[in-house]
């Protein structure tokens, strides 16, 4: 049992695209799913996963962290197969929770304000009952899994985002490495990921390509970005503006938070009022709850020193807030449609005093891209229902805070883990050629497809 060295890899979604992460291993006829993502940009059923492909009910889930590309289809999966036992993070299964309850919401709106019939996919009780679901597992402390199979897994700390994790599955006859999204460096509260190396005896990594098609020399070294973005916040403070940082609720809005506050405690901004918007509140008691996970010599600061937004569909809500200057960190990070950083920018952006600093990757098919790289006079629609708003401001930049691994780590590490095949997943078509372009032939090399499995030797 669990000595043969093939095993089958069949993508759900995820290949060629940053989109619903979801791959299943074939490993002595039992099927376990690597994440079960929804795609951040794609609507109703066409968010899903392509479970369709799966013949049988899959044994076992294992999440790689909370980010809804990794996690936001749980519920659904659960309710089609219901007997999949999951497994994740401890504080990943607390971020889940969170989020996937907050998503519920989020689709009751859409169905609503867009009449999207398939909304919402799943229900506050799918939402309880796969969390029911899941065993929360500490880093480093292998497991095995509930299958008669042989197989022993691990959660390895891969950096990126509080209890996020790289995933070894282990049998006599083949051993497999998901990294999941994964940073090397140091961010202002998360460490980097760990080194990995050969003594992993990993046949197969499975490899996140985020930054495949990105120059590294273009992203700036994390401490100098948090300076660039102090002497950028400054100058509007000091005019009387207000600035508006559109982040992630999970990872960025936490990390942003602390780094605004350093310095404003270092005397590089205005002590202005921070403000932060709901769920990356929700999610920051969990990194007050977790602060074993963060950096040692990471200084946490309390929640209650950034104040609650209140009701942006408010528009006077919101004019009241950026009358002062003031500094506002608020989901989405991409500012898609209706979301908490949209419906501020629609305000901010009428006048010319204020500031929006984007802190990362924009998808060029979302509103915050279509601002960045808009001009003054464009018309830009950030509400639903409501008409487009013409943009004054010019002062809208864009900063490079990722939390992912540069692609010049990510060749290294295929160097030093040194697998038989490396599979790369999570990246525009452009950035896994690239990256396929530029591994060594040592390497057997495969670049899935949606929809398409692959057979694996040890
Ligand atoms: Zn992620
Ligand atoms: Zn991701």
């Amino acid at each position: 049992m669990g000595d043969e060295k093939t095993i089958s890899l069949s993508v759900l979604g995820g290949g060629g695209e940053i989109g619903a992460n979801c791959y299943q291993l074939g490993i002595n006829g039992h099927g376990i799913l690597l994440d079960s993502g929804t795609h951040p940009k794609k609507e109703g059923l066409g968010a899903l996963p392509e479970y369709g492909i799966l013949g049988k009910a899959p044994d076992v889930c294992l999440i790689s962290h909370g980010h809804q590309d990794h996690c936001g289809s749980l519920p659904y999966l659960l309710r089609q197969f219901p007997a999949v036992r999951t497994f994740a993070t401890i504080p990943t299964a607390r971020i889940m929770d969170r989020m996937l309850h907050n998503s519920v919401a989020v689709m009751g709106l859409i169905a609503k304000e867009r009449g999207v019939a398939e909304y919402p996919l799943y229900e506050h009780e799918d939402v309880n009952y796969a969390m029911r679901s899941v065993t929360g597992r500490p880093f480093n402390e292998p497991f095995p899994l509930p299958i008669e199979a042989e197989v022993e897994v691990s959660f390895l700390r891969a950096g990126h985002v509080l209890g996020g994790a790289s995933v070894l599955i282990k049998t006599r006859g083949h051993n497999v490495l998901y990294t999941g999204d994964f940073c090397e460096v140091d961010q202002e509260l998360l460490p980097g990921c760990e080194t990995l190396g050969r003594d992993l005896h990993v046949d197969t990594l499975v490899i996140e390509a985020t930054h495949g098609a990105t120059d590294e020399t273009a992203i700036n070294p994390y401490a100098e970005e948090c300076y660039r973005l102090g002497e950028a916040i400054t100058p509007v403070l000091n005019n009387g503006g207000a600035v508006l940082l559109p982040s992630f609720a999970l990872g960025r809005t936490q990390e942003v938070l602390n780094i605004v506050s350093r310095l404003q405690e270092e005397g590089m901004i205005p002590p202005v009022p921070v403000y932060a918007s709901g769920l990356g509140r929700a999610v920051y008691e969990l990194y007050d709850r977790f602060t074993d996970y963060l950096r040692d010599d990471a200084d946490l600061r309390p929640l209650e020193q950034f104040h609650r937004i209140g009701n942006v569909w408010e528009s006077a809500v919101v004019e009241n807030l950026i009358s002062k200057p003031c500094i506002i960190v608020a989901t989405s990070g991409m500012m898609l449609r209706n979301t908490p950083s949209a419906m501020i920018a629609r305000e901010m952006v009428r006048h010319t005093h204020h500031g929006i600093f984007f802190l990362g990757y924009l998808d060029p098919d979302t509103p915050g891209h279509a601002l960045l790289h808009g001009r003054v006079g464009d018309r830009h629609f950030l509400a639903l229902g409501k008409p487009g708003m013409e943009c004054r401001l010019a002062n809208i930049r864009r900063f490079s805070f990722s939390a992912h691994a540069h692609r010049k780590t990510l060749q290294q590490r295929i160097r030093e883990i040194a697998p038989k095949n490396v599979v790369f997943v999570h990246g525009d078509a452009d950035a896994i050629a690239w990256m396929r372009d530029n591994t060594n032939n040592d390497f057997r090399c495969f670049s899935p497809h949606i929809g398409q499995t692959i057979s694996l030797e040890a």
